[in-house]
């Protein structure tokens, strides 16, 4: 297996819209690098480039710009199959007419290994993936998990496959059985050291399958890449914080005062340490605090700002609240215990070890 890294990748496509005008899409001079072995999410919302980049990856489209290494070495240029990569796409690929047996034994049969060789792999593979019953079974007759297995197989039986790329894989897959068929995948990846590149818009699915997720915005570009608490414990920017999470960061417009952090003229004390780290200009900032750190009562406090219920919702497990204060709209977790109804005044307190402080996009605290 190999690492994979991308250099200043770039690429753009030139569509012609209804009156003849050009829209260009790219994606924007990505770095990053993944190493062998690991598991990684690609994330983003749809049309952000997922696909495009994985592409890339594969070497099914050519960039513009930069280049992908794989394993330090330059593979920009070298085709799909010189690559070894195997890709999975949303619809399984398989075989139908041959039987599960045919099907994992294709990539070795082409590649000239031995029968015995060929019977020995197809076994251990098809164990792993829980597939030893179904090996006579024709594969037109699988259920679509199944069949994704069987494609995700074909991917892995070879020896000298450098990576395995797969583009939002339980899509067709009955949601009863995304559970399943994700935790396997996980198992097939530890097992065998697979580098695996997994993209996804759902961050539920990034997060779960995930050591390292690379997190792209919609203008294409990489916006954070880290482990899923990296992501969801320091945000490098208010669209990670948002994006991660459920529901995701709260990001209030807010200056540094003499007095504190002031948003709507509202102000939070702030400890020394903060408005050391918080170099510059006090004004242009945004404030972020995850719903479940936001501190909310029913009688005023010290310090806490009055909020108004406007929004419960109830998820079984907590409710989340929809507070408004002027043009201010942010969200809470309170538990089932907690006795709250529209329109009360709730008041609000943000805990500074949990608060975020972001300038022009970027995190400073
Ligand atoms: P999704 O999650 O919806 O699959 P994505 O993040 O994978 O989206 P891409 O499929 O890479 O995004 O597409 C990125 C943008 O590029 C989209 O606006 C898409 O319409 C455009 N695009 C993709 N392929 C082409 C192409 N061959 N020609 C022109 N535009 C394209």
């Amino acid at each position: 297996m190999a690492s994979i890294e991308l250099r200043n990748l770039s690429h753009s496509y030139d569509v012609i819209m209804g009156k003849g005008e050009k829209a260009s899409f790219s994606i924007n001079n990505l770095n990053v690098r993944w190493e062998d072995g690991k598991a990684v999410a690609l994330l983003g919302p749809s049309g952000c480039g997922k696909t495009t980049l994985l592409n890339a990856i594969s070497g099914l489209l050519k960039p513009k710009a930069g280049q992908v290494m794989f394993n330090d070495r330059d593979v920009t240029m070298l085709s799909t199959k010189q690559r070894h990569i195997a890709q999975v796409f949303q619809f399984p690929v398989v075989y139908d007419s041959m039987d599960v047996f045919g099907n994992l034994a294709f990539p070795l049969l082409n590649d000239g290994f031995k029968k015995n060789d060929i019977r020995g792999r197809v076994e251990e593979v098809a164990e792993i993936l829980e597939l030893q019953d179904l090996l006579k079974v024709s594969a037109g007759r699988l259920t679509p998990a199944d069949k994704q297995k069987v494609s995700l197989g074909r991917g892995i039986i070879r020896p000298d496959t450098a990576a395995v790329l797969l583009d939002e894989p339980l899509t067709v897959i009955d949601p009863k059985l995304q559970w399943t068929l994700r935790r396997k995948l996980k198992q097939v990846q530890r097992r065998f050291r697979i580098t695996m590149v997994y993209v996804t818009h759902d961050q539920h699915e990034a997060l779960t399958f995930a050591d390292v997720v690379t997190v792209m915005s919609k203008d294409g570009k990489i916006a954070q890449t880290g482990t899923p608490e990296e992501l969801h414990e320091n945000p490098d920017t208010p669209f990670v914080g948002y994006f991660i999470g459920s529901p995701g960061m709260n990001i209030l417009d807010c200056s540094l005062t003499a007095e504190g952090l002031d948003f709507d003229g509202f102000v939070i004390p702030v400890s020394d340490e903060l408005r050391s780290r918080v170099s510059g200009p006090g004004d242009g900032l945004q404030l972020g605090i995850r719903p479940e750190f936001i501190c909310s009562r029913l009688e005023p406090e010290n310090g806490a700002v009055p909020f108004t219920a406007l929004i419960i919702e109830d998820t079984g497990a907590y409710r989340v609240l929809t507070l408004t204060m002027h043009d201010i709209r942010i969200k809470t977790r309170i538990s089932q215990a907690e006795q709250v109804s529209e329109n009360d005044t709730v008041w609000v307190s943000f805990p500074e070890r949990h608060v975020k402080i972001f300038r022009d996009g970027s995190r400073i605290y």
